[in-house]
């Protein structure tokens, strides 16, 4: 299935992609480490691997997300708690995933760091 940005956002807003997590993938920054967590989500259903390496505090494998983000559907995120802070954020989801149709789903707790007026992943608990 070819990706369109009038398609509804993976992330589950129930608006179009380009009017939500699109516009971060486009740059816009995201304010909040929730709408960061959402949109890297996104980015993962739809294989935009460079902006998880980008939003991210430490060096991934660019392949591994590569392979991950394209041989799992990305069926569902939840969000199950949001711990606001000025330089440090925590998004504890639920992620409904099939990886070659095996469930995959999990449960995460991230911690999300500001930098420079930017907020990025830095770790994940799963739970
Ligand atoms: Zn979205």
């Amino acid at each position: 299935m070819k990706f369109s940005i009038n398609n509804p956002c993976p992330c589950g807003s129930g608006i179009k992609y380009k009017k939500c997590c699109g516009k971060y993938h486009k740059g816009l920054v995201a304010k909040t480490a929730l709408e960061l967590m959402k949109s890297r989500y996104t980015a993962f259903a739809i294989e935009k691997i460079d902006y998880i390496i980008k939003t991210s505090t430490f060096q991934k494998d660019f392949d591994d997300l590569k392979s991950f983000s394209k041989n799992c559907e990305f069926k569902k995120l939840e969000i199950l708690e949001f711990i606001d802070g000025n330089s440090e954020a925590y998004v504890t989801f639920r992620a409904t995933i099939s990886c070659d149709t095996q469930d995959n789903s999990f449960t995460e707790k991230s911690r999300f760091i500001k930098e420079n007026g930017k907020w990025y992943y830095q770790s994940g608990q799963i739970l």
